[in-house]
């Protein structure tokens, strides 16, 4: 039997996590909601999926528009066994105490939330465990998913004393076209550390602080990263870990990836929507100096949490391992068959 999934918000996360869910054969996306009938409307509805207004009174502005909805997200989750919450930032907790706890449904929350909307802030790789049978799970941000990812398989190998990160934010998504970043660098907090050190901490027990910029790009961020290390390692040792894991694209700044155009031009020739699901890592900034680690990495803000999306709902239904989970969301969604 699948388990049946709605997707609350179908926006940048929410397309991304309904194709994501098409993809895999123990679950299926049941409808998705829209607050506007627009050309996102639209399309959900020549992708096959079921329409429903976000919001009760949405639905005579969907009719006036000429595009059927089945209902409204309450009807949804009365067919749904998990939700997807993809709302914006903070709309999450309120459609909790809304909907969610009143039909009694299980629901996947998204990094704009804070960590006390969920039982457990997740990252398969890190804690897919704590997750199991749960009933409300955060997928932690994009940023901090990059972070947990690479500090999970240091952790593991090598030890970590502690991190000092730099994150270098993308300004808005490519599709925002209401708020942006005009030549100019925003220190973003001013104040240290910024959010996403803490956000690591509940997902991972490391000392970690981190400083953030935003720039105008809406391609990727940039993290730079100096990890003191317990053990000793090598710059080969290191990316000898890393390959090990599949969400970690390993590319070479010799091999033409010189800046982060050259990564997404890539993506744009191997994947659709030009979605890398992976923390993607530029082999030559990996140097060891004084058992310090240096190392730069590349983080595709809109589609890293779609493969943990997939996996948090088969820790919630308890329905696969970890390896098992993270095999299938890999293979299904490609992750893994790139550069090492
Ligand atoms: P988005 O603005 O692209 O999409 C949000 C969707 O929710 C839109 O379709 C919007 O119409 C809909 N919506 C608006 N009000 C709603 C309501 N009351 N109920 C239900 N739906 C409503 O936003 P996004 O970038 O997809 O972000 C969604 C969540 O994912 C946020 O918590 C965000 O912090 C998090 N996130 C975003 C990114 C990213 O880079 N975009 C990365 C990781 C996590």
């Amino acid at each position: 039997m699948r388990i049946k999934v709605a997707v609350h918000g179908y926006g940048t996360i929410g397309k991304r996590v309904a194709d994501a869910v098409k993809h895999q054969e123990d679950m299926k996306v049941i409808g998705v909601t829209k607050t506007k009938p627009d050309y996102e409307a639209r399309l959900a509805i020549e992708r096959g999926y079921e329409l429903y207004a976000a919001t009760p009174e949405k639905i005579e502005v969907f009719k006036n528009a000429g595009i059927s909805v089945k209902g409204t997200i309450e009807d949804l989750i009365q067919e749904a066994d998990i939700v997807v919450d993809c709302s914006p930032k903070k709309v999450g907790a309120e459609n909790k105490a809304k909907y969610y706890e009143k039909a009694g449904i299980k629901a996947i929350f998204q990094g704009g939330e804070k960590k006390d909307v969920a039982e457990v802030s997740f990252n398969a790789l890190a804690n897919y465990e704590q997750a199991i049978e749960r009933d409300y799970v955060r997928v932690v941000s994009c940023n901090t998913t990059g972070l947990v990812r690479l500090l999970y398989i240091i952790n593991q190998n090598f030890g970590v004393n502690k991190v000092r990160a730099t994150l270098i934010r993308r300004v808005v998504d490519p599709k925002d076209d209401k708020k942006g970043l005009v030549n100019n660098i925003m220190p973003d907090p001013i104040t240290i550390p910024s959010h996403h050190g803490p956000d690591v901490q509940t997902v991972l027990d490391v000392d970690i602080t981190t400083v953030a910029f935003k720039v105008p790009t809406t391609r990727m961020h940039v993290h730079s990263l100096n990890i003191e290390l317990k053990q000793q390692a090598k710059p080969e040792d290191i990316i000898e870990a890393l390959r090990e894991e599949p969400r970690i694209m390993l590319v070479s700044y010799e091999d033409g990836f010189t800046s982060i155009a050259k990564i997404m031009e890539y993506a744009r020739e191997i994947r659709t929507r030009s979605d890398l699901f992976e923390n993607v890592i530029w082999k030559e900034s990996i140097a060891i100096i004084d058992n310090e680690l240096y190392l730069t990495q590349a983080i595709p803000q809109e589609a890293i949490v779609i493969p943990e999306n997939i996996d948090a709902i088969r820790a919630m239904f308890n329905i696969a391992s970890k390896e098992e989970s993270m095999r299938l969301t890999n293979e299904t969604l490609g992750i893994g068959k790139l550069y090492s």
